[in-house]
């Protein structure tokens, strides 16, 4: 397993993702929609993998749009779009931002383009849980002498 870490801009909010892919091989994807393009998204997933999102207390906000399926996680200070996030049954899955987080080793690599908008609301979800990153948001505690 690789761990590839990122944070945003602030780097109130770090992530890692966990992934049995070989790093060399991992795709990024530039999703065709209106949000995804305006922040720059490359996203990545993994449904073998796990998403860790560790975020100070109020450090982001919850945003939706469209169909409303899923939470897009928006760094309140420096308003980097992180990931999006669906719940199903308790359990979380996410695809994450790698441009946004400068993940490490793979955030300048270029991407595919998909478009989704041909989905409904049922197909949407379905497609996220078969193909997002199992994943959880834990609180961070501020280090000792910052903040
Ligand atoms: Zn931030």
């Amino acid at each position: 397993m690789a761990i590839l870490r990122g944070a945003c801009q602030c780097r109130k909010i770090e992530v890692s993702f966990e992934t049995a892919m070989p790093v060399d091989d991992i795709p990024l994807r530039a999703c065709g929609c209106s949000f995804c393009r305006g922040h720059g998204a490359k996203t990545v997933a993994d449904p073998e993998g796990r998403l860790t999102i560790a975020a100070q207390r109020d450090a982001f906000d919850r945003f939706q749009f469209g169909m409303r399926t899923a939470d897009y996680i928006i760094c309140r200070t420096c308003g980097t779009y992180v990931a999006a996030v669906i719940s199903n049954g308790g359990q979380e899955r996410a695809t994450l931002n790698a441009a946004g987080t400068r993940l490490e080793q793979v955030w300048d690599r270029s991407t595919q383009p998909v478009r989704y908008d041909r989905e409904n609301a049922e197909q949407r979800r379905a497609r996220r849980l078969a193909h997002w990153t199992p994943s959880e948001i834990v609180e961070r505690l501020v280090e000792a002498g910052v903040g």
